[in-house]
């Protein structure tokens, strides 16, 4: 068995988000990486405790801190499910630790999505808007049927995700309507439909619509339905348990570890390439 202190140090940013905990949980009970340390915002009321304290357990030995330069330079790997403005900061520190940096945050603005590339020049970066097998198997169908079904298939991407998603369409839904343009040959910028409302007119040949549900507390579900004249198909990923996502993003720590600097996405991580 590998000694604990040989195998890969991950760092959760964003400890007291929803993601940031059942990261950690699972890195706790991992027996191929450990915890060596946690990140939240500045003024949060995690910082300064104990992990397994602050999520209502008993104490790990590790503290939650607001300090990411200390933090980080500990990690082999850092996994990050924040906003967009946390990520591009905690990227720039994490690829000069050259370490793995495992991004989950969804809504990057395209300047944002620079500056990623750019850090990802030192360092690898792995980031997929949906971390999970279900859906990444879910692009590579959606690729495939897009590409067999000719233009009087209209395309639609419907997403539903819980109340307190702050951005829409979700990162999957986007990472669904690039496959279904891909299918096309086509960029998705010069076939997405701008979100419908009041007299609209009638529907583009050839476009991607998208639509957004927000909820309760629904983890996540995407339907790529495919209209035609008399029948239509539908091709539909439900997530039941954000632990899906978690251990993707942990998967993708540990494959990182022998990478050299740049980007990657879950379809490398997974082999479906
Ligand atoms: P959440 O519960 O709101 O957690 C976000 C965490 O990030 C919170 O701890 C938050 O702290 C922290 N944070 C936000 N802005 C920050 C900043 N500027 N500096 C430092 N920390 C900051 O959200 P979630 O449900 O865990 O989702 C987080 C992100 O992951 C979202 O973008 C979501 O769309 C994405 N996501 C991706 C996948 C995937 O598979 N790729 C799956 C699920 C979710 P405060 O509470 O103090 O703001």
């Amino acid at each position: 068995m590998t000694p604990e202190g040989d195998l890969p140090g991950i760092v959760v940013t964003g400890a007291s988000g929803r993601m940031g905990q059942m990261l950690m949980r699972l890195i706790l009970q991992s027996d191929k990486a450990r915890l060596v340390g946690a990140l939240d915002r500045e003024g949060s009321d995690w910082i300064g405790r104990d992990v397994g304290e602050a999520m209502g357990g008993t104490a790990v030995g590790v503290t939650v801190s607001d300090d990411p330069v200390a933090t980080i330079a500990r990690a082999q790997a850092v996994i990050d499910f924040t906003s967009p403005a946390a990520t591009v900061a905690y990227a720039e520190l994490t690829a000069q630790a050259r370490a793995v940096h495992v991004i989950g945050t969804t809504g990057m603005d395209q300047a944002q999505l620079d500056y990623l590339a750019a850090a990802a020049r030192h360092a690898p970066i792995i980031r997929a808007g949906n971390m999970s097998l279900g859906v990444n198997l879910l692009v590579g169908l959606t690729r495939k049927v897009a590409a067999a079904l000719g233009e009087d298939w209209d395309i639609e991407v419907v997403e539903a995700h819980h109340r307190h998603k702050v951005d829409a369409p979700s990162g999957t839904a986007l990472m669904l309507g690039e496959a279904a343009a891909e299918g096309r040959g086509q960029p998705l910028a010069d076939l997405r439909t701008p979100a419908r409302e009041g007299i609209t007119g009638a529907r583009e040949p050839g476009s991607i619509g998208f639509s957004a549900i927000r909820g309760g507390d629904v983890v996540g579900e995407h339907d790529v339905i495919f209209a035609g004249e008399g029948e239509r198909l539908v091709l539909r990923h439900l997530a039941t348990d954000r632990a899906i996502f978690a251990r993707g993003a942990i998967r993708a720590a540990l494959w990182g570890q022998d990478k050299g600097p740049g980007e990657y996405d879950m379809a490398d991580v997974l082999g479906l390439t």
